[in-house]
């Protein structure tokens, strides 16, 4: 397979070069997994391959998924009639915010209303928000495993108490987090998630449970 070679070569080069301090960085850069990149560069656009994808999260075991901010409890939903494009959970100020999915770094520093805020692209096609940080902990283009930490909770941009603003996305749509997560458990929901581009250009979401395996256990 000497074309996907090629192509970690130019991921690796692209990653590097994001990267501005390359001694303190090198042990990451080694610790890259060649397929999480390979994945995560195909999940650029999910919908290259049709107006629909799937996720079954019921298949993802524990080291595909973290709970963003252990401890946390859900203060504010997303919509409503200030049309919050995220999900806002609180713990106390400076707890660690984590890495919901394995992914890249996109985008990391102060963003408007959003104050200090790290957007990831994961290998699944969807992109997580994170936001209101006192402290950001990872640079862009940097491969995070998920329950990396990523930023310290804080209420920087447009916040009035400690707090961690985040959102599910594909290709930059929000969407509902409360479709994977249940906050309040802080777990991810074991269900299957159809995402499907409408004609006028938003976003269908369907969920369903798994298909359930016959098996003898009881
Ligand atoms: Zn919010």
């Amino acid at each position: 397979m000497k074309s996907r070679r090629i192509l970690v070569t130019l991921i690796s080069l692209m990653a590097l070069m994001h990267t501005p301090s390359l001694m303190a960085q090198d042990e990451e850069v080694a610790d890259i997994d060649e397929w999480q990149v390979l994945k995560v560069e195909a999940a650029k656009d999910p919908f290259a391959k049709g107006n629909q994808f799937t996720i079954n999260f019921a298949n993802y075991t524990e080291e595909e998924w973290h709970y963003p901010l252990p401890g946390a409890h859900l203060i504010s939903p997303f919509g409503g009639a200030r049309h919050h494009a995220g999900t806002d959970v609180k713990t106390k100020p400076n707890d660690t915010i984590r890495a919901a999915f394995p992914g890249e770094v996109i985008l990391s520093g102060p963003y408007y209303g959003y104050g200090n805020c790290v957007v990831l692209r994961h290998a699944n096609g969807l992109e997580t928000l994170y936001s209101h940080h006192s402290k950001i902990l990872v640079k862009v283009g940097r491969w995070v495993q998920a329950g990396e930490p990523l930023a310290l909770e804080g209420r920087t941009g447009r916040a009035t108490t400690e707090h961690l603003h985040f959102e599910t996305r594909v290709k930059g749509k929000a969407f509902n987090s409360e479709i994977l997560f249940d906050h309040n458990a802080n777990k991810l929901i074991p269900q299957v998630v159809v995402f499907t581009r409408q004609p006028n250009g938003t976003l269908k979401i369907t969920t369903s449970q798994p298909q359930q395996e016959k098996s003898g256990e009881q």
